[in-house]
């Protein structure tokens, strides 16, 4: 039964258009609600499915030496302009800067020679558009043709300075991926911690309407971290607007059903409203499938799993620096094995100890990957 749970999960599509499907069958509100149950069904099955499958726990084992990321991401800055309530930025304590071109080029170069197609200029936290050098790495990326998606993920709070809505959509990105809060000033405030709202809203419209006359050039998703119910925000005047003019096929909207924890660092005490935090899997005895991707950070080192820190990006899931050693070389080397024998040793390190965003690897995941990458 828990199989074709889990496959129902994901024919609904875990992340991208999972909400967009299901609010096809419920009305909005009832699709949110059903959202978060089969994210809590999700985690009641890979537990169960860890529980009673040991020995599918060192099946990764077989695939460590082929899998390379399927998509790099590059954390070209870790300084953000806002402070949201369900983000661990605010209280992060390492070091702060913006990648070099030459970094930045040196891991391109080297994702490319291993294989690599895609590539993201999102950093774990902090926002992409305060990078000064953002749009000449882009247009460095796009020169290659092995290159076929890039995508950021920005607050839009700077797409009103010098234009830069309009370079995001002529640098050849793919896809934008904006992180909105609720469409009134108050609650916004509320949630992303910055009296910016008009900025960022602003900064929506330019960019959508800029894509639209453009020819929708660009795959855009606003997600709306809100801590209203999807009804009343897409009832809002904001909504209607600004963004509800240019929705399409290649421009839509999600909600998030269920806020991360940061490995523990938010609390549901620090989310108000409608925000729920997601649940974590009480049982994490095979590798986390994000322990298969990897981030750049701004300095160079490499960390495996760019979806997540606790205190800082400088932790135990850094494996090596490329100013040392080349991408493939530390990807592949003794660090990020040991920190996949981190979860079967059930050693974690603090950052996966709490984190809600845990998913198990499994055999059928790792095969798909490996076909992936031949095609
Ligand atoms: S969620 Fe994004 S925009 Fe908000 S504080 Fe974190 S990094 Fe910044
Ligand atoms: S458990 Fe969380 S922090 Fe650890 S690798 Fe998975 S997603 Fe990243």
């Amino acid at each position: 039964m828990f199989i074709s749970l889990e496959n129902m999960r994901k024919s609904l599509g875990r992340t991208k258009n999972n909400f967009k499907k299901i609010k096809k069958i419920f009305p909005v509100d009832v699709a949110h609600e059903v959202d978060r149950k089969l994210d809590r069904l999700q985690k009641t099955t890979q537990d169960f499915e860890q529980k009673i499958s040991f020995r599918h726990i060192n099946q990764y084992k077989k695939y460590e030496d082929k899998i390379i990321p399927f998509k790099l991401y590059f954390g070209v800055t870790n300084v953000c302009n806002a402070k949201c309530i369900f983000c661990a930025y605010k209280t992060a304590e390492h070091k702060k800067g913006i990648m070099s071109f030459e970094i930045f080029k040196k891991g391109v170069d080297e994702y490319i020679s291993m294989g690599g197609k895609w590539i993201a200029l999102t950093p774990t936290v902090g926002d992409p558009l305060i990078d000064p050098g953002l749009f000449d790495k882009i247009k460095y990326a796009k020169k290659h043709s092995q290159i076929k998606q890039i995508h950021f993920t920005t607050n839009a709070i700077l797409f009103t300075n010098a234009k830069k809505y309009k370079k995001t959509i002529d640098s050849g990105i793919t896809h934008v991926y904006l992180s909105m809060g609720d469409l009134d000033k108050e609650t916004y405030i509320k949630v992303y911690g910055v009296d910016l709202y008009e900025k960022a809203i602003l900064g929506i419209y330019h960019l959508l309407k800029y894509n639209k006359e453009t020819g929708e050039q660009v795959i855009i998703n606003i997600g709306l971290r809100t801590s209203k119910k999807p009804s009343e925000t897409l009832a809002s005047e904001d909504f209607n607007k600004y963004i509800k003019p240019f929705l399409s096929k290649k421009v839509t909207y999600s909600f998030t059903p269920y806020f991360d924890n940061f490995g523990g660092m938010i609390k549901q005490e620090h989310l108000i409203g409608d925000m729920k935090l997601g649940r974590g899997n009480k049982i994490k005895t095979t590798p986390c499938v994000k322990t298969f991707e990897a981030m750049i950070l701004f300095d160079g080192s490499v960390r495996l799993c760019a979806c997540r820190l606790k205190k800082t990006e400088f932790d135990e899931l850094v494996i090596g620096n490329i100013n040392k050693n080349t991408l493939k070389e530390i990807f592949f080397g003794e660090n990020a094995k040991k920190v996949r024998e981190r979860f079967v040793q059930n050693n974690l390190a603090p950052v996966c100890k709490g984190c809600s965003l845990y998913r198990p690897v499994k055999k059928s995941w790792l095969k798909r990957r490996i076909k992936e990458q031949k095609q």
